[in-house]
């Protein structure tokens, strides 16, 4: 990471794609590799959900039924987060934005800090393949590290190799239900964001059916040019 980045210089990408495409494990991977912070507008919604806050609260049955937050309560926690000093270095959204609204709102919040995208990445993937991914999946509950019942396990059975935690979490949201609701949402209200970015010429496409770590070296290419230019 370059500590003398200001703002305006910061590189910021997006990953688009359906629920499963992998764009929480990829975004962990760039954000080790890169120093780039990871802001999963999810993983920040789940925390305000366990917090009990007003939003959290807002959000916690729309959530359950895989459906979309309103873009009010998702902006608004984005933008706070998104202010934090420890994102001067370079952002990774992942999950965010969802809606032309969100990207609209986005594309404002940039402009204020005199910052822009640098690249839309869209993860390609085939929709059957997601409810086998999304089902098998699993988190460590202490460190957040992604499992998966078929593709990754840890060395030690249930024990995280990352923190050693032996809590792990699986999400409210992967049932069968709620995931056919969820990749119904991508396509009626997140899709369109491929070509609202292809408009704006910062959309790359990386196929995503591979393994995590064929996945990651491409990926890794496009954002070290993307973050480049
Ligand atoms: P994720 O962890 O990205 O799969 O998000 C889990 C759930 O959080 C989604 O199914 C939505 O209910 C909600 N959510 C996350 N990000 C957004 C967003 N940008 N806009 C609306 N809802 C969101």
């Amino acid at each position: 990471m370059d500590g003398a980045r200001t703002p305006a210089t910061c590189p910021v990408l997006i990953l688009l794609g359906p629920p499963g495409a992998g764009k929480g494990t990829q975004a962990r991977m760039l954000e080790e590799r890169f120093g780039y912070v990871q802001l999963s507008t999810g993983d920040l919604l789940r925390a305000a959900v366990a917090a009990g806050t007003e939003a959290g609260q807002a959000a916690d049955a729309v959530m359950k039924s895989g459906g979309l937050v309103s873009d009010d309560i998702v902006i608004a926690i984005l933008r706070d987060r998104l202010a934090q000093p420890d994102c001067t270095g370079g952002v990774i959204l992942d999950g965010f934005p969802r809606t032309t609204v969100q990207a609209e709102a986005l594309d404002a919040m940039l402009q204020e800090t005199g910052q822009r995208i640098n690249a839309a990445i869209s993860l390609e993937v085939d929709d059957a393949a997601m409810v086998h991914r999304i089902a098998g999946r699993y988190t460590c509950g202490n460190c957040g590290e992604g499992y998966h019942d078929r593709f990754k396990r840890p060395t030690v059975e249930g024990v995280c190799d990352k923190c050693g935690g032996t809590e792990m979490k699986r999400r409210a949201d992967d049932t069968v239900e709620a995931v056919s609701t969820r990749l119904e949402a991508y396509h009626a209200q997140t899709a369109p964001l491929i070509t609202y970015y292809a408009g704006q010429d910062v959309l790359e496409r990386v196929g995503a059916m591979g393994s995590i770590d064929e996945i990651a070296t491409t990926l890794g290419n496009v954002v070290k040019a993307a973050a480049a230019r």
